[in-house]
């Protein structure tokens, strides 16, 4: 029987820990010692720490990392990794949109088809989820995929199951700005997709507002295509032409180009400014790189922190 390994990111999920525990519980009630639920828990400001530690006093098969402060989804998800010991490694969120009966589905296809390395999810609606937020969510998909080599899945979801290996290789890719959808499609590997209809979650809130949202999506353009540091250039070389024929034009007549040149002016410097701002936005994140902070800090946890074997920066 090959063991398991799934992560689970909380952020304040006090009122959803207990159905996501008892439903994995359930799903696998025949061969619970082939299970390790890792929960990472991201700085959470509710009960969610000591829920978590209850549990894993009555069952052996629950580890828990808790960061010293909220670092996001992506440092959990880092760092649930880092620790998880199984053959399979799943990553899954607490509020049961990623549902745990999937995952003996996912184990069957990893254990019977050598060709497959990743099994992973993909919504294939968004209903219940605002429409603003479903419209600028295609549009990211659509922009980043005409941008990007990498390919990025409309609807993908991080949940997934992958070999050993695969996690190895997430495990290497150190960058400090992490975006997963990015690293998981740039790792490749064979991946299976299972799709289904969008899940309510089952208790508590969505903890990403649109601002939020806004900033991770710039995460995924910075970090995976550098085609908008080409657009001065392009523009650049437009503005010259235009400057060129206006000049021109302007030897030839008389009337006054006064309020057509100060708006072209404006223009120009609205341009520049935002220029400098993708610039600064680049500048920014290699900024952060160079400094190599860890992704995570851990406080408190009840796995072994000292055998962390790729990832010493991020020992305590
Ligand atoms: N999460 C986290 N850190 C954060 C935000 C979210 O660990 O800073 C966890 C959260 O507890 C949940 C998962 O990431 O298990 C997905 O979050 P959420 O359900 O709020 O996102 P949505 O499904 O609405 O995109
Ligand atoms: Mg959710």
């Amino acid at each position: 029987m090959k063991k398991i390994s799934v992560v689970v990111p909380c952020f304040n999920e006090e009122d959803a820990i207990k159905f996501f525990y008892e439903e994995i519980k359930e799903v696998f009630k025949n061969n619970l010692d082939s299970l390790e639920i890792i929960f990472v828990d991201d700085g959470s400001r509710d009960n969610t720490l000591q829920i978590i530690k209850d549990y894993s006093k009555k069952d052996n098969h629950i580890k828990y990392l808790s960061f010293s402060r909220n670092f996001g989804k992506e440092a959990a998800i880092y760092a649930g990794l880092s620790y998880a010991k199984g053959d399979y490694i799943g990553i899954m969120d607490v509020d049961l949109q990623d549902p745990p009966k999937l995952l003996p589905r996912m184990m069957d296809i990893l254990d019977n088809d050598n060709n497959y390395d990743i099994v992973a999810t993909r919504r294939v609606t968004r209903s219940g989820e605002p429409k603003v937020r479903s419209f600028f969510a295609r549009l990211f998909y659509k922009m980043i995929n005409k941008m990007s080599k990498t390919r990025m899945v409309d609807g993908a979801r991080d949940f997934c199951l992958m070999r050993k290996d695969v996690c190895k290789t997430i495990l290497s890719m150190k960058e400090y700005n992490r975006y997963f959808k990015g690293i998981f499609s740039f790792v490749g590997y064979n991946v299976k997709w299972f799709e289904y209809e969008n899940i309510k979650r089952v208790a508590g809130k969505t903890k990403w507002s649109f601002w939020q949202l806004f900033k991770y999506a710039i995460e995924g353009i910075v970090g995976y295509t550098t085609v908008p540091l080409v657009l001065p250039i392009i523009c650049s070389f437009l503005f010259f032409l235009i400057s060129i024929i206006l000049l021109i034009v302007s030897f030839f007549s008389n009337i006054g180009f006064t309020y057509l040149f100060l708006s072209i002016i404006l223009f120009s410097f609205s341009l520049v400014f935002l220029f400098m701002g993708i610039i600064g936005i680049y500048l920014s994140k290699t900024y952060l790189e160079v400094k190599n902070r860890p992704v995570y800090i851990i406080r408190e946890s009840n796995v072994r922190i000292s055998d962390d074997r790729e990832n010493k920066k991020n020992i305590l």
